[in-house]
């Protein structure tokens, strides 16, 4: 049985060099635990956090042992009622061919709700993100301007059509032309900035000519800075992640204190674990508008298990387009 460990902490860029492929037998599940086949497995920004061992909201990676996180697994063999071998679950596993996991821990996936992977991504982890962080922090008003960075990413994509959905003028910032052309034509934004070749801060200008009343921040650093001198009075700032800087070894920025002065805006970070009590209403929300035809969704899926590191560099180098997923097994 392969696993994925952690053996060295990264500092700067993480690399083939912090992690190996381990074998270890076979685990036997207990009394009130599954034996798991991992099907797919989620590689997110937040995963390199738990790289170091510095204070954060969740716990590090320990060294020498396989990582963990979002995984879509069969269940093998069932030492608990309420599983049957062939149930497809969900839940935080490690990075393991086969592992053994308490029942409570897991989720059944419902299949009448759409394909399984969907469990990771926009029925998941990063569409609760969108969806809390734009409505609950955001508070938009139809008729606002959004600008959403990171805009083909997971939570991203889902935020730009949230947005529309809300009547939004909605403007997407991303790294290829493939990616601002997905995010205008596919998810119906007003406008899409490529950040890697156009000049972002007059790009920003044009796009929102009635200046930014949200900005939903996935990447922080130097597009950052580039949104906020167009912020409008009262402006709201969704800080939900700085890929740009987790590989960073020196603060960079940006600076933003005098533009938060000046417009009166209200910035606020947050994890989606937050929200946890209103996990249900988000998920309701999403399926419908999912159901409906009002949300589409694309998934980046690497194949084979030994592509799990590479698939999760791929995050950093902008390589997915929408949800970043490992497939390990057929059902
Ligand atoms: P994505 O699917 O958006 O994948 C990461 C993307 O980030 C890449 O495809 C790349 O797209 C972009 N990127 C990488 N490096 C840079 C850079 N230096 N500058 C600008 N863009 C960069 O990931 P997720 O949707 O899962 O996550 C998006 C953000 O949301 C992350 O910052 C993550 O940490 C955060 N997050 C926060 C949560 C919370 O609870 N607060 C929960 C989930 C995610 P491109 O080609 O456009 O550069």
């Amino acid at each position: 049985n392969r696993e994925i460990h952690l053996v060295k902490r990264p500092e700067g860029t993480p690399g083939h060099e912090h992690l190996a492929v381990v074998e270890n037998p076979l685990p036997e599940p207990q009394a009130g635990e599954v034996l798991l086949k991992t099907l797919y497995v989620s590689v997110d920004p937040y995963m390199r956090g738990r790289m170091s061992d510095g204070k954060s909201y969740v716990a590090p990676f320990e060294l020498n042992e396989p990582l963990d996180g979002g995984v879509i697994a069969e269940v093998t063999e069932s030492q608990d009622d309420h599983f049957n071998v062939g149930d497809i679950v969900t839940g935080v596993l490690p990075w393991q061919e086969y592992s053994t996991a308490k029942a409570e821990s897991l989720r059944k996936i419902d299949p009448s709700l759409g394909p399984v992977t969907t469990s990771l991504g926009i029925l998941g982890m990063p569409g609760l993100t969108a969806y809390f962080g734009l409505t609950d922090i955001g508070k938009p008003k139809a008729g606002e301007t959004l600008v959403v960075s990171g805009a083909a990413g997971a939570v991203g994509s889902t935020v730009v059509q949230i947005g529309k959905i809300l009547g939004l003028r909605v403007v997407g910032i991303a790294g290829t032309d493939e990616k601002t052309s997905y995010v205008t034509e596919k998810l119906g934004a007003d406008k899409a900035i490529n950040y890697k070749t156009e000049d972002v801060r007059k790009a920003v200008k044009t796009a929102c000519p009635d200046g930014v009343d949200l900005y939903f921040d996935n990447v922080g650093g130097s597009i950052a800075d580039a949104v906020y001198p167009r912020l409008n009075k009262f402006a709201r700032i969704i800080q939900c992640g700085a890929i740009s800087s987790y590989n960073l070894t020196e603060d960079k920025g940006p600076r933003i204190q005098t533009y938060l002065i000046k417009s009166s805006a209200l910035i606020q970070g947050f994890i989606v674990a937050d929200y946890q009590e209103r996990f249900k209403e988000g998920f309701q929300h999403l399926s419908k508008w999912l159901k409906e035809g009002q949300l589409t969704y694309e998934e980046t899926i690497t194949e084979g298990f030994d592509n799990i590191p590479d698939a999760f560099f791929g995050l950093f180098k902008g390589e997915n387009i929408g949800k970043q997923l490992v497939k390990v097994a057929e059902p």
